[in-house]
């Protein structure tokens, strides 16, 4: 095939075309309710006479079925029957074995890769592709604009003004909405529609720096609200007391810490990826809050990329210091995997930045916390995530020091306890995440030697 000029833009399917419905096992493709705004996008680019592929992993399902799906929701016949690409995005050969395929081998710059999942993008990337992390900005960056992540504030005097049309008129993608009246919007731009923004009277934060699609990331530190004492009998939930100060007041305390320190650290040196506190209710009543917040975070395909769950980190009466983050998640190899890339940062940093503490006690499946803790909601919709604990459970090997479980576990005697812990687990945690959030070593060392000591 020979070489042409022309560029050549892949859609992932999943996540960025629309929301797969994947059968109960073994799993296949049943249906794709696409996206609103995807169909126009498409047609556009077939008209200007782009071509236009599909990259996209289909475990085990067959292509003839994924082929029918696509029929059914009549976008089939706009893509290049040669540009459709099947196969696992794990490193950069694929993006490579399809530049060829499109006659882009010595130009990969050529191909647009379109997609939300930024490892895909970083390999993407590697093998020399342009990427975007969502359709409706492929228009504005094939013609030389660059993205960027936004902050964009509503004027008061427009509030009232249907602003909100105004910016999905635009190649913005909205990641949420924050401010006293709601009139903050986080986003990433195209450098065009920011400018449009700026002409239009909003004001506009450029944030992190142009073309770097990390900074679509989103990180949550999470804990839960609620307590119980059930574990003692009877144990009448509307009056006797379940203080919780280990369940998980430890984990809020953390939670809370973390963001004032980090709403500082940001005003001086902005973090490159969006990072939300986020505290949940009903734990105890079976994930009630986070079941709920995943569950919606999913239906706009939030760019979630890990969840760092505390709960129970405030008991250590003996030494050591050990602690335990659990990833396990039996249903989704996938999850686990990515999840236990979070523990296994937590576990780099831990002699580096926090020699106070033992390495984690990282679980996998089986995981005796597996289901147990607000992580778990985020499994359940694909998300990497884990929870940080003290050494609760017995494990994972033979050889890891004796567990130390709480003794006040559930009961009224759940109160603050004087321990070895007192600061280390939760100063530590937060020295690791500043760096997992992507702060600059350089910096946190100057600012702990000073400020935060
Ligand atoms: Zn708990």
């Amino acid at each position: 095939m020979s070489e042409n000029t022309h560029n050549v833009i892949f859609f992932d399917i999943g996540g960025t075309l629309g929301s797969p419905r994947i059968s109960p096992f073994p799993y296949r493709l049943e249906g794709l309710d696409v996206y609103p705004y995807v169909l126009d996008i498409l047609r556009q680019l077939r008209e200007r006479n782009s071509r236009i592929g599909i990259i996209s992993n289909i475990g085990d399902d067959k292509p003839e079925n994924v082929t029918r799906v696509l029929e059914k929701c009549q976008i089939y016949d706009l893509f290049d029957s040669d540009l459709i690409i099947y196969g696992a995005k794990n490193s950069s050969e694929i993006f490579q074995f399809t530049a060829r395929q499109a006659g882009h081998s010595d130009t990969p710059n050529q191909c647009l890769f379109v997609g939300e999942d930024s490892h895909e993008q970083s390999y993407a990337i590697q093998a020399g592709w342009r990427v975007v992390p969502h359709p409706c900005l492929v228009w504005d960056v094939l013609n030389g604009s660059h993205l960027r992540y936004i902050r964009i504030t509503v004027p008061s005097d427009r509030s009232e003004q249907g602003w909100q049309q105004v910016i999905k008129s635009l190649p913005v993608v909205p990641l949420y909405v924050t401010g006293d009246k709601g009139n903050q919007v986080y986003a990433i731009a195209t450098s065009q529609a920011a400018m449009r923004l700026d002409d239009l009277g909003f004001a506009v934060d450029r944030l992190g720096s142009e073309d770097d699609p990390l900074t679509t990331e989103v990180y949550l530190v999470t804990a839960h609200l609620d307590s119980t004492a059930a574990s003692d009998r009877p144990y009448d939930a509307k009056n006797d007391p379940a203080p919780g100060a280990d369940d998980d007041a430890s984990g809020v305390a953390a939670v809370l810490g973390l963001a004032e320190v980090i709403k500082e650290l940001n005003s001086l040196n902005p973090s490159k990826r969006t990072i939300r506190f986020v505290p949940f209710n009903a734990e105890e009543h079976g994930l009630v809050g986070s079941q709920a917040y995943a569950r919606t975070q999913a239906a706009i395909a939030a760019p979630i990329v890990g969840v760092y769950q505390m709960d129970m980190i405030g008991y250590n009466i003996e030494a050591p210091r050990s602690f335990e983050v659990h990833v396990g998640y039996a249903k989704c190899d996938n999850v686990q995997q990515r999840s236990l890339v979070l523990a296994q940062r937590l576990e780099r940093l831990v002699s580096v930045l926090s020699p106070r503490l033992e390495h984690p006690q990282i679980y996998t499946q089986p995981d005796p916390a597996e289901g147990r803790s607000d992580h778990a909601s985020f499994h359940q919709r694909g998300y990497a995530a884990c929870i940080t604990s003290e050494d609760f459970f017995v494990g994972p090997d033979l050889t890891s020091p004796e567990a130390e479980p709480n003794v006040n576990y559930h009961r009224k005697e759940d109160n603050p306890v004087l321990s070895l812990w007192e600061k280390p687990l939760p100063e530590s945690l937060s020295e690791l995440y500043f760096w997992v959030f992507g702060y600059k070593f350089q910096f946190l060392l100057e600012k702990k030697s000073s400020k935060l000591d």
